[in-house]
């Protein structure tokens, strides 16, 4: 059987021009930060394969979960019935947020999750009478999944040209990315916030809710917030009386050196999405997460009030089982020195990067994501054309570092080790020795 050849004539790559795109890599097997090619060779996986992975490739504790549940339970309809695995899961989500955020609703994958909140928020405000507070706020370079609704919120993302006639109105805020020694962030937080107020004088009473990437736009460029930014805007929106929905698809599960980008910031949302960690990379599963005052809101009235919005697969027994073994390792004390330790090494060796290289600029890191700009982005953007040969020459020696356009960021599994790490940083220095 040749993979390729079966690849090429049937499959439709997610993200890809396939046009001109290079023939995929199959892909065996994975152990810890590894992953293994059908013919033998070893790739480092430094994006942890679309920031999913969290303690490791094929780690024994989730696989074992899976298996045991798999055995036992393997899925049952989710309306009228309930489980084990969801109940404990629901449970020690809502222990490990901030408080209040206590209702678990379940769907597949970070798109899911996101129309959930959004459509949540809007009925909220259906169901106490004010039907007419519709409008959602998002930021500029925000992405929130590939859904009609997802890619409404996440219009500043770029990437939806032939669907913007289709897409509903978003009021998008300016975004204020910053990075280590960056000296116009008062001055960027202030515009984004000025916007937000002019915003609110004409908006308010339409406005549902303001949607956000905690702390770090993910697909937009590993772009970075400061804590106090968000703090800053959340007040204003509580004052307005405005939900805040904190997109925790990627920021979630320790990636951002806290449990919980909430956490960190200093902020309880109204809602919360999480997906990518939660299964620690196994399987999709995702989770909406809200407080009583929303989940209220629904009650009674009949089934017009009721939320009526489901999946097939809602709450997966098996994802579920895979969350909680995913869970058991977070908060391993062993885990959490390892998150300390990737962000101590990527803090010592971006800051000798950058020195080193005038072609990286913009360092910038939060917990275990770290990231820098190629200074000749030229036109910048998604599609680079620097982007291509990065991904390239980091292939050729071994290690999955995927940029974003001229992004290059780092995002790896928890297990990585320093060795790794290194291997890392050199090559991002070689690279831009002899690319530039
Ligand atoms: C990846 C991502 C999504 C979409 O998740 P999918 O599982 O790809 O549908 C939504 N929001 C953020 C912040 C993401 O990074």
């Amino acid at each position: 059987m040749d993979i390729l050849s079966l690849d090429s004539s049937h499959i439709w790559h997610p993200f890809t021009q396939a046009a001109t795109a290079a023939p995929p890599i199959a892909i065996r097997s994975g152990l810890g930060a590894s992953l293994f090619t059908a013919d033998g060779r070893e790739l480092v996986d430094l994006i942890s394969s679309w920031w999913v992975t969290l303690h490791g490739h094929a780690e024994p504790a989730i696989a074992a979960a899976i298996a045991q549940q798999a055995q036992c339970l393997e899925q049952v309809i989710f309306a009228d019935f309930t489980h084990e695995p969801a109940a404990r899961l629901a449970a020690r989500l809502a222990g490990l947020l901030p408080g209040g955020l206590e209702r678990v609703f379940f769907s597949d994958d970070g798109s899911t999750s996101v129309e959930v909140a959004l459509k949540l928020a809007v009925q909220y405000w259906h169901n106490r009478g004010q039907p007419e507070r519709r409008k959602i706020l998002a930021f500029e370079g925000g992405y929130h999944g590939d859904t009609f609704g997802a890619m409404a919120a996440g219009q500043g993302s770029g990437f939806y040209q032939p669907f913007r006639t289709m897409l509903f109105e978003v009021g998008l805020l300016p975004y204020p990315a910053t990075w280590a020694g960056d000296l116009d962030v008062e001055t960027k937080e202030a515009a984004s916030l000025a916007a937000l107020d002019a915003w609110l004088d004409r908006h308010r009473p339409e406005t549902a809710a303001l949607i956000v990437e905690p702390l770090v736009q993910g697909a937009g460029g590993m772009r970075m917030c400061r804590p106090v930014f968000l703090q800053r805007l959340a007040a204003r929106l509580r004052q307005a009386g405005v939900l805040v929905i904190f997109d925790e698809v990627m920021t979630g599960f320790g990636r951002t050196g806290a449990r919980f980008a909430c956490l960190k910031a200093g902020v309880a949302p109204d809602l919360i999405c999480l997906s990518k960690g939660l299964t620690g990379g196994f399987l999709p599963l995702s989770a909406t997460v809200c407080g009583a005052e929303i989940y209220d809101a629904f009650l009674g009235g009949g089934f017009e009030r009721a939320f009526a919005h489901g999946h097939s697969f809602t709450a997966n027994p098996l994802g579920c089982a895979a969350a909680l073994a995913s869970l058991d390792l977070l908060e391993r004390p062993e885990t959490a020195a390892r998150i300390a330790a990737l962000e101590a090494g990527h803090s010592t060796r971006l800051a000798a990067l950058v020195e080193r290289s005038q072609h990286l600029v913009r360092p910038r890191l939060c917990g275990t994501i770290a990231a820098v700009d190629w200074a000749e982005g030229g036109e910048a953007g998604y599609t680079a054309a620097i982007g291509p040969k990065l991904k390239r020459f980091f292939l050729e020696r071994g290690l999955l570092i995927r940029p974003l356009g001229p992004v290059l960021y780092l995002l790896p599994p928890f297990c990585l080790s320093e060795d790794q790490l290194d291997r890392a940083y050199q090559a991002i220095e070689e690279a831009a020795a002899t690319l530039s």
